[in-house]
């Protein structure tokens, strides 16, 4: 059965801490993850390609992949944009709207450094040249700890103001902390969407809820061979596996 897989990122950065090294992938490996998609065949994908694929049963071509940025982090401009456009890869970015042209001060909470967020003239000349933007909420809250009244409200209100900036439907959304129930689902759907993603890892197709979309993570720290293992098993956390490959470097070697 056809399947694709959504890579989901946050900053394309040097980590600043160690805490960050989950969430801030230095540009030269961004890039080099790229290429290593290419050159082993995987097809990029939009997330509009992915709602087609669900909403009207447009096909997607094999080993499809889609790149996905949530939070909406200024270096995305900076850093991931020229090299999304050298390669000619679609991404889409989900905006948690309340920050955009502010910092992230949902996450100095747990720690974290400070870190520019994206402005909208930034959005505006990404979402002119093949990046789409979907809502991440309004003021990135535990959607699983608002009462229904108010996951509408931060599902709405982050809606209305992308399509008022951009001047196009907003149908995509992502969870903030991969965070859900059945009720948030239906929630986000009666709010207009047509794809939300999750944390959830692993792949998708047909028989994938599209308000459930399951995604791979990818670290700062993840190298191209390991990034490669999490989409051939589907799997955030692939060390299970790691071992393997040391086994099969020996084994080669033997064999050389
Ligand atoms: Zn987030």
């Amino acid at each position: 059965m056809q399947r694709f897989v959504i890579l989901m990122y946050h900053m394309i950065s040097e980590p600043k801490t160690a805490a960050e090294i989950k969430y801030a992938c230095p540009p030269k490996q961004f890039e080099q993850h790229l290429q290593m998609l290419l050159s082993s065949g995987f097809k990029p994908i939009s997330i509009n390609a992915i709602e087609d694929y669900y909403l009207h049963q447009t096909p997607l071509p094999d080993k499809a992949f889609l790149i996905s940025f949530d939070d909406g982090f200024e270096d995305n401009y900076s850093n991931a944009f020229p090299i999304l456009q050298r390669y000619k890869i679609p991404a889409v970015i989900y905006l948690a709207t309340g920050s955009i042209g502010k910092t992230n001060q949902w996450m100095s909470k747990l720690t974290f450094s400070e870190r520019k967020m994206l402005t909208w003239t930034q959005i505006k000349d990404m979402a002119s040249q093949g990046i789409d933007f979907g809502s991440h909420t309004v003021s990135h809250p535990r959607l699983t700890e608002l009462d229904d009244g108010d996951v509408s409200k931060e599902l709405i209100k982050s809606k209305q103001l992308i399509e008022d900036q951009l001047g196009i439907e907003c149908r995509h959304f992502a969870y903030p902390y991969g965070l859900l129930t059945e009720k948030t689902s239906e929630l986000v759907q009666q709010a207009g969407f047509k794809t939300a993603c999750s944390t959830r890892s692993g792949f998708n197709n047909t028989e994938r809820n599209p308000l459930i979309l399951h995604r791979i993570e990818v670290y700062g720290d993840d190298s191209t061979w390991k990034l490669k293992l999490k989409i051939r098993f589907g799997m955030n956390d692939a060390s299970w596996f790691f071992p393997l490959k040391y086994y099969s470097a020996r084994l080669l070697s033997r064999l050389g």
